[in-house]
């Protein structure tokens, strides 16, 4: 039998820091990336800052704005906060305004801002299943769509790069609101595309797998917590590292990826297609949350 001791998995990436592109690839372009101030979306930020960009941060809560500014200036790049809840159309709008005062017309929108948290569909109140949606499905179409306006009335070209997750192709039990939101992502992401290609728009989606972070929600963390080490459940025998989640992002968004529009990119070490020859016996989401039955 392998003794995963012995296995290589897949190598570490560089540090963070290092950048997958040519210096200054984004310099004079403003960047909007909502959730900016957190985790996966801190990343992507910094690394377009890195690169030159201006990086607009958005989202709702004071101590993520000044955390995703502060990382961002960090890089030494120039920074932007605006407390923008993506699920208002006039907070959008106000969003690509001040945006826009201060750098130009955004020339690349990062759809990053989600929200989850685990529950059993038969425990879900109407009220979960629309925020989930309406923040990670309506959200992003909402701020593609100020994009998109924007764009097509100037004549210019830009970038949208949207964020989804693996559930969105196998659901996702345990995450009913948040996979079926995420599918809808995908599939936006595919007719945004063709309706604002001839517009010179592109519009991708970057999945990223497994990459925990310190600023992932308690219910998350809890969730994750129940699981085995995370690195062996992994084909690659480690989880993911922020930084190749950005990579990816400023990959998508940037010059050398002109011809690649419509696209879903996956960075997740090939976790969602992993199978057992045999099945695993199956264990209820209420087992494995630890509740008892459901009780009406
Ligand atoms: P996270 O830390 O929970 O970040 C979510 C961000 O969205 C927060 O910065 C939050 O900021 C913002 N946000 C939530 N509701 C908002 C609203 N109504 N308006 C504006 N902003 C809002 O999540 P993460 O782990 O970094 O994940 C980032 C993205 O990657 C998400 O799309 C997630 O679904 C996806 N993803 C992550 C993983 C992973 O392993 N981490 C795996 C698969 C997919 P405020 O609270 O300040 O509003």
């Amino acid at each position: 039998m392998d003794d995963r001791d012995d296995l290589p998995g897949i190598p570490a990436p560089p540090p963070v820091g290092e950048t997958a592109l040519r210096p200054g690839t984004f310099d004079g372009t403003c960047v909007v990336v909502t959730g900016g101030g957190t985790g996966l979306g801190k990343a992507i930020a910094t690394e377009f800052g890195r690169l030159g960009a201006d990086v607009v941060v958005a989202s709702r809560k004071d101590e993520h704005l000044d955390a995703g500014r502060q990382a961002v200036e960090a890089t030494g790049a120039r920074a932007l906060a605006v407390s923008c809840d993506i699920r208002d159309a006039d907070a959008v709008a106000d969003l690509f305004d001040r945006a826009t005062e201060a750098f130009g017309m955004p020339g690349v929108l990062v759809n990053n801002a989600a929200a989850n948290f685990p529950v059993p569909a038969e425990d879900m109140s109407p009220n979960a299943w629309r925020t989930v949606l309406d923040i990670t499905l309506t959200g992003t179409f909402l701020c593609a769509r100020e994009f998109g306006r924007r764009h097509l009335a100037a004549g210019t070209p830009g970038s949208i790069v949207n964020v989804g997750a693996t559930f969105a192709w196998t659901g996702g039990p345990g995450f009913a609101h948040s996979s079926a939101a995420k599918a809808g992502v995908v599939n936006l992401t595919q007719t945004l595309a063709v309706e604002w290609g001839p517009y010179g728009i592109q519009v991708n989606c970057l999945v990223p797998g497994l990459m925990p972070h310190e600023d992932m929600t308690g219910d998350i963390r809890s969730s994750l917590d129940r699981t085995h080490d995370k690195d062996v459940c992994q084909p690659a025998l480690r989880v993911g590292q922020r930084q190749e989640l950005g990579w990816a992002a400023t990959f998508l968004a940037s010059p050398y990826a002109r011809f690649i529009t419509g696209h879903t990119l996956v960075v997740d070490g090939a976790n969602w297609q992993r199978r057992s020859m045999t099945n695993p016996p199956v264990v209820t989401v209420r087992d494995q949350m630890g509740l008892g039955p459901f009780q009406g």
